[in-house]
């Protein structure tokens, strides 16, 4: 059954998104065993997600070989285990964040690449920079030597209001196409999960995070840390 959600979904994202972009799936990944993970590695998964680091550590270690991702909200204090572990840390939220990875980046002469985490929804329960404090916050973090940003994330609010995410996500476009630079080294905009990535794509991501569309249902164990972490 993961295998072919994952061949399916690949197979659906395989034509690039509407301004001509290679669109990478990253696989989500909460509460699901390393035998999971490995199925959807083998049917072709080549990036892999966690929001905790606990779990990143236990069970991305059998995953050497895939993209590993970190996209949860990060703890200052945990962010040691994660120094030369990740591909990409998606969920650079504050400065304090910022601060400790760069200290601990430099300390072991890594450099972390990161995107910048925007909270496109303005939701209280949502962690990010705001839409408008974005472009500076992206002109601050350049002059850290030690973390190098790839580009943005976002969470659209859980909505029926179509009307309302096209809106969201173009102004999430808008600010990316801003703020991306000529040589080509700012070019993620990770936006999208099971319940609304094809909206995303539409609009312009080419970077989709799919847990429960690939794995079926989450296990109720996690249902209660998600999202906060
Ligand atoms: C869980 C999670 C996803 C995937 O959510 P689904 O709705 O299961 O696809 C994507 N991004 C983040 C940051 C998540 O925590």
């Amino acid at each position: 059954m993961i295998a072919e959600n994952v061949k399916k979904a690949l197979q659906e994202i395989a034509g690039g998104n509407p301004f001509g972009e290679k669109i990478t799936l990253v696989a989500a990944t909460k509460t699901r065993t390393p035998e999971e993970i490995g199925e959807a590695v083998a049917a072709g998964i080549t990036d892999v997600g966690e929001n905790k680091v606990q779990e990143f550590t236990a069970k991305f270690d059998k995953f050497e070989g895939a993209n590993r991702h970190f996209i949860g909200h990060l703890q200052t204090n945990k962010v040691k285990y994660l120094i030369k572990k990740t591909y990409l840390i998606q969920s650079l939220d504050r400065f304090e964040l910022a601060d400790e990875l760069q200290k601990r980046a430099e300390k072991a002469d890594w450099t972390a690449d990161c995107l910048l985490e925007v909270n496109i929804g303005s939701e209280l329960s949502k962690s990010g920079f705001s839409p408008e404090e974005a472009e500076a916050a992206c002109k601050k973090l350049a002059a850290y030597p030690n973390i190098r940003l790839k580009g943005l994330m976002a969470m659209l609010p859980l909505s029926d209001d179509t009307a309302l995410l096209n809106t969201l996500c173009r102004k999430m476009r808008a600010l990316f196409e801003k703020l991306r630079d000529k040589d080509g080294r700012f070019a993620v905009l990770s936006m999208g999960m099971s319940g609304d990535w094809r909206l995303c794509v539409e609009n312009g991501s080419n970077m989709i995070r799919l847990g429960t569309s690939l794995f079926g249902p989450r296990r109720l164990l996690s249902e209660n840390s998600e999202g906060g972490n």
